[in-house]
């Protein structure tokens, strides 16, 4: 045989060995998308509740980088050579997979009206519908800390354009001091701006919530005045020690235990009432969060002592019957810190089939806990009744009598809608029902 033909052989015989497994694991890919889409459209699940990737068709180029940098499997898949949204009900706004693209094809959108249930209609700059007011981090929709953070340094960018003429007035008050608060905080003194933070319990926002020891999953991210918080994860007393070292070596001022109660437009600036003194600004960033008051069940037996809408610390139930109410990433959590304990007998209820936005890693562990039979999921059920031994769980198969010694209601929070809309601010759900009344 000559030399050549050999050689050729040997090329033939490499690039079969690369290129036939790797065609047929892009199919077997592509199929495995395919389907789940399928089935989340039909379950009604495909489409994203907040903020999520909008993936340019004629841009994307399919190599599926995106679908490599997200941390949530499932979200994103490649279909037809294009990158597609696959389980957009899941997707909790990492952003990673806009940074990925190579070639730009994916932009951040909110979600549309209709599915984006109560979030307030923004600006690229988080400006509301009334002008001079910002709401950056959860309360606008897209959760997680780094989107908080960098949410919280391009409001003030904006709002450092609108500096105010008058000396006795702020530049901006921020309502908050959570990761968006704490950001915009710092980007307001990095810019030399007159500000206030005002923060109705601590320093913190939810973070000071995680169970204790949580630990708590982020991407690196620069801070103004103090520079990268490099870390990817750490404990929440972790992240909460290094808050306080960040405002202790800045100085950045926080009103703590003092809550914004009004805020009216009067003569061109804003007039904020809290409980505590009276500002006068010329821009206000709400950084409120999403938790709110915690949302109740309104069941008989709701007001007994033992039932709770936070865990705090796990570790202080053992040996005991416990009923977790929720299907968000606080109900999951706590369910799984709780059956951890190993002599706890825990129960998930939750209202739905299916949990739609479940991290990958709070996925692993519930089925770990699951499969372990120290969690018991039950999906469909609806709290009927607490009682001071029992819990009664309404379920498609009947009703449902357990055994309870503690329940916690991790059903999120009622937010300050009214409060909100009082102002003038508008939210996709409103401006849905305007135009159908149009
Ligand atoms: C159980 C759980 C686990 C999570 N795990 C992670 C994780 O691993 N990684 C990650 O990146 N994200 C995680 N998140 C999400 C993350 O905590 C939030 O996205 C983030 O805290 C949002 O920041 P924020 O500043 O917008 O709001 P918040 O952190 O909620 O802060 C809002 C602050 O505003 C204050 N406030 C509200 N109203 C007023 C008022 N009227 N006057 C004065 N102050 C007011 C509140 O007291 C609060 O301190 C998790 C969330 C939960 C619930």
């Amino acid at each position: 045989m000559s030399e050549s033909l050999l050689t050729a052989l040997i090329a033939v015989a490499l690039i079969a060995a690369v290129v036939i497994p790797y065609a047929l694991r892009t199919k077997r890919r592509e199929k495995t998308a395919e389907s789940r889409l399928a089935e989340l459209q039909i379950a009604g699940l495909q489409a994203a509740t907040m903020m999520h990737p909008h993936i340019d068709a004629l841009a994307c180029i399919g190599c599926g980088s995106c679908v490599a940098a997200c941390p949530e499997e499932d979200v994103l898949g490649v279909i037809g050579g294009k990158a597609v949204l696959v389980h957009g009900a899941k997707c909790i706004g990492h952003g990673l997979c806009a940074d990925a693209c190579p070639v730009g094809a994916i932009t951040l959108l909110m979600a549309s009206p209709g599915r984006s249930a109560n979030l307030p209609v923004l600006s690229e700059e988080y400006e509301t519908s009334v002008p001079g007011i910002f709401i950056v981090g959860e309360l606008g929709g897209m959760g997680l800390i780094k989107n908080a953070v960098l949410q919280g340094r391009r409001a003030v960018d904006a709002v450092a354009t609108r500096i105010s003429p008058h000396k006795g007035m702020l530049d901006v008050l921020i309502v908050g001091a959570g990761p968006a608060g704490l950001a915009s905080g710092l980007s307001a003194m990095e810019r030399k701006l007159r500000y206030a933070v005002l923060e109705q319990g601590d320093v913190g926002g939810t973070i000071l919530r995680y169970p204790r020891r949580k630990v708590v999953l982020t991407s690196p991210v620069d801070l103004p005045v103090w520079g990268r918080l490099r870390f990817t994860e750490a404990t929440k007393e972790q992240l909460l020690e290094t808050w306080e070292k960040i405002i202790r070596s800045t100085g950045l001022e926080v009103k703590t235990d003092e809550k914004m109660a009004e805020i009216r437009f009067v003569d061109g600036m804003f007039r904020v009432r809290s409980s505590k003194d009276e500002y006068v600004t010329r821009t206000v960033i709400l950084a409120m969060g999403r938790r709110g008051i915690p949302r109740r069940l309104g069941v008989p037996g709701e007001e007994l002592p033992k039932v709770v809408y936070q865990l705090i610390d796990a570790e202080s139930f053992t040996d005991m019957d416990l009923l977790v109410v929720g299907g968000g990433d606080s109900a999951i959590e706590a369910a799984i810190a709780l059956a951890v304990q190993k002599t706890n007998r825990v129960t998930l209820s939750y209202r739905q089939a299916e949990f739609t936005k479940m991290k990958e890693r709070n996925a692993v562990h519930l089925r770990e806990q699951v499969r372990s039979k120290r969690l018991t999921l039950a999906m469909n059920s609806v709290v009927q009744e607490i009682q001071q031994h029992h819990v009664i769980l309404a379920t498609p198969g009947g009703t449902m009598e357990l055994r309870n010694e503690q329940v916690f209601i991790c059903a999120g929070g009622e937010l300050p809608f009214a409060q909100l809309t009082e102002m003038g601010i508008q939210f996709h759900q409103q401006l849905l029902a305007d135009t159908h009344s149009a």
